[in-house]
């Protein structure tokens, strides 16, 4: 089950953008007219080499900001090793060309560090510079302060590009980019250009409202306008060069948001073609060239749209030339996905019908808040959020802040509820993805308020269970919390500890913890407080207290279709359908003779010749050890065939003496149906002497997870 990009649009555009780096060296239009030569490659495809930078500091160079120093140091290396790569590939062509002949010492340093040793692979160093040039800011400037410096370098830099004609009548400026000019050819680099362009990127992931009418309204003025600015600064030649112009931010800005939005399915391959066609092109025009002498087919370099296409072809085709390859060995890939070892299926249909049914046990106004905390009780946290954000649900709770980076990175909406702490060093998570946090006790609520920015939050109020929250007793902390300037309280929730069993002692201790919850909020209301979102129920308490519903429910366990144990889930069995099934491969099929024993421990001897399968699931896979020496069943060919010896880490093996013919490579089912029979994950909980939510949350670290 593949997970929709959604970023896709920006991917798609990388075709595109790497085309037109082709135009800019290979001019397509100069055949025909100079001036539409122009606006082609000194213009529109100026937007090329900025947009890659964009989505580098998008993806990679954000995460300065987000504690994965180590994906950006990561990425650092793969470039250097590609520009080595690069300039290696180019050596001979640069020798023939008579790039590297009589160097001193700082000529290479140039090219290494700023110009490239080949023209377009100046690329690759800005990268490096350019990154390492944040990196260095971000430590002793915040966010906006290293865009603010990026702006006024990206300013210098136009004095050396675009704007040199300007800038050198002042004698200030002609010494200063004469010296700059010993350095490095141009401006346009890493430490000029490239910072700009990252933190355009780093800042596409900041929540800016996303009007598409405004942003094509954007577009449309901007980029005439630079052209505009384009054909002004040829007229009066005022340009040194030409990568660099006043309002090319400005276009990026508006193009880029509009790409984000965008969704095109199956383009992921596009990533590394679109590098290596930036990497090969200028090779390919030196092929095309020969090709063109050797066999005297001249229209090939004569024509420059001739030659444009044959060169963007050519590369074209030798940079996908991996991708075909791997497509059809890929054929085997695609199959040994259901071919997989073990896998659980994730039923999208019951995950909807448990979204009605509960939806229909609470009134209109209380709306789902759907636990999705380790990866959604193992059924995959992305996949499922998704799929209930397809249905209308717009609030989510996690456990962790990382849980709810990896949504919104997906792509997921709404309220996003950190039910648990949350270290100060995390804050900033916190903050940049927008994520609501649990105010776990007081003293928390005031490292919470020292960080200093707005953090929303809900305070826990602890009723009775106390495991966290502001005792509910302690009105005066609430109120100081309320109070408290960086925060902005936006609910108030306390967890019930016994909404599960409905015994008179039980019923009154939950009633108890519901008057004192109400009594925190009346006294608020006394203090003047408004009244903040509110929620109390988890599963148990949706079903067995629907007059406790607040503004919010968390279910966890039954939007799964199952509750804590297997009574619960069969008295409650026609409103809720269960999600999950976990199956697992046959390995092998075998005779274990009377009198052998089988599995660590030899827990297992033969009465008799048997049958036994071995299947490619274990503990490692969240099965949990205690079904070993026949405490648990799996089902092949719809019949039980109990686990003999015991459950190893990767396997296990059943006894299959009463089911005919069955081969390795065939199924087996170990939660879920098959045939007439069915193995719940409360027969397996129950196994093993635990609830559903423990089996479920364990399940699948190392699982492919199937949509059905
Ligand atoms: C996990 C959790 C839930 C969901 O509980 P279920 O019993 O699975 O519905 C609700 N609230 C809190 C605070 C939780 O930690």
């Amino acid at each position: 089950m593949k997970e929709i990009k959604r970023y896709a649009g920006v991917d798609f555009f990388r075709i595109p953008a790497a085309a037109l780096v082709v135009a800019i060296h290979t001019s397509p239009l100069a055949s025909f007219d100079a001036g539409a030569d122009f606006f082609l490659t000194r213009v529109l495809a100026r937007i090329a080499v900025p947009f890659f930078f964009m989505v580098t500091g998008q993806f990679v160079v954000s995460g300065l900001w987000d504690m994965q120093t180590g994906r950006v140091m990561r990425y650092v290396k793969k470039t250097a090793l590609l520009y080595g790569i690069a300039m290696l590939l180019y050596l001979p062509a640069g020798i023939y060309a008579g790039h590297y002949q009589e160097l001193t010492f700082a000529d290479v340093l140039r090219m290494l560090v700023f110009d490239g040793t080949f023209y377009h692979l100046w690329y690759f160093p800005a990268c490096i510079t350019g990154i390492c040039l944040l990196y260095l800011l971000s430590r002793f400037l915040n966010k906006k302060q290293v865009f603010a410096a990026a702006v006024l370098l990206y300013i210098i830099g136009l004095g050396g590009d675009s704007y040199y004609g300007l800038a050198k009548q002042v004698p200030f400026f002609a010494d200063f980019y004469e010296t700059c000019f010993s350095v490095c050819s141009y401006t346009r680099n890493g430490i000029f250009m490239a910072p700009l362009f990252f933190m355009l990127g780093v800042l596409a992931d900041e929540h800016i409202p996303d009007d598409r009418r405004i942003l094509w309204a954007g577009l449309c003025v901007s980029f005439p306008a630079m052209t505009e600015e384009a054909y002004l600064l040829r007229a009066f030649r005022l340009q040194r060069h030409d990568s660099m112009y006043v309002l090319l931010p400005v276009v990026m800005f508006f193009l880029y948001r509009l790409l984000r939005g965008r969704q095109i399915k199956g383009i992921a391959y596009v990533v590394p073609v679109s590098t290596r066609i930036y990497i090969l092109h200028p090779a390919m025009i030196l092929v095309v060239r020969a090709a063109a002498k050797v066999t005297k087919f001249t229209i090939l370099t004569e024509n420059s749209l001739v030659h444009y296409a044959a060169v963007l072809l050519l590369s074209a085709a030798v940079s996908l030339l991996p991708v075909i390859i791997r497509k059809r060995t890929g054929q085997m890939q695609k199959a040994s996905a259901f071919g997989a070892r073990a896998w659980l299926e994730v039923d999208h249909a019951a995950l909807g019908h448990n979204v009605k049914m509960l939806q229909e046990m609470l009134p209109q106004s209380c709306k789902l808040m759907p636990a999705v905390k380790a990866d959604a009780y193992g059924h995959g946290a992305v996949l499922v959020a998704k799929e209930l954000q397809k249905a209308g649900v717009d609030a989510f709770c996690v456990a962790c802040a990382a849980e709810g980076v990896r949504l919104r990175r997906q792509g997921i909406r709404g309220l996003i509820l950190v039910l648990d702490y949350t270290h100060p060093q995390q804050f900033p998570l916190l903050v940049r993805y927008k994520l609501t946090q649990t105010v776990v006790d007081d003293v928390y609520a005031e490292r919470l308020n020292r960080y200093g920015k707005t953090i929303h939050v809900h305070i826990g109020i602890d009723t009775g269970m106390h495991r966290i929250g502001v005792r509910s007793e302690h009105m005066e902390q609430i109120l100081h919390i309320c109070q408290m300037r960086n925060l902005s309280v936006d609910g108030l929730f306390t967890h019930l500890c016994t909404s599960d069993v409905m015994t008179e002692r039980f019923v009154n201790y939950t009633v108890a913890q519901a008057q004192a919850f109400y009594h925190v909020v009346e006294q608020m209301q006394a203090h003047g407080y408004a009244c903040p979102a509110l929620h109390m129920q988890a599963s148990y308490g949706v079903l067995n207290y629907p007059e406790l519903a607040g503004d919010y429910a968390r279910v966890g366990i039954a939007l799964y279709g199952v509750l804590s144990t297997k009574e619960d889930t069969e008295q409650w069995s026609n409103c809720l359908k269960p999600v999950l099934s976990l199956k697992a491969r046959i390995a092998s099929v075998r005779t274990l003779y009377q009198g052998e024993s089988a599995g660590y421990g030899i827990q297992y001897t033969a009465e008799r010749d048997m049958r036994i399968a071995t299947l490619s699931v274990g503990y490692a896979d969240g099965l949990p050890r205690a079904l070993s020496c026949g405490v648990g069943s799996v089902l092949i060919h719809g019949c039980l065939a109990p686990v003999i010896g015991r459950i190893c880490m990767d396997q296990m093996t059943v006894d299959i003496s009463g089911i005919s013919n069955v081969r390795a490579g065939e199924e087996a089912v170990l939660i879920g149906r098959c045939g007439d029979l069915e193995i719940s994950v409360c027969d397996v909980a129950k196994q093993a002497g635990t609830i559903t939510n423990e089996i479920l949350s364990r399940m699948g670290a190392r699982l492919e997870r199937v949509r059905i």
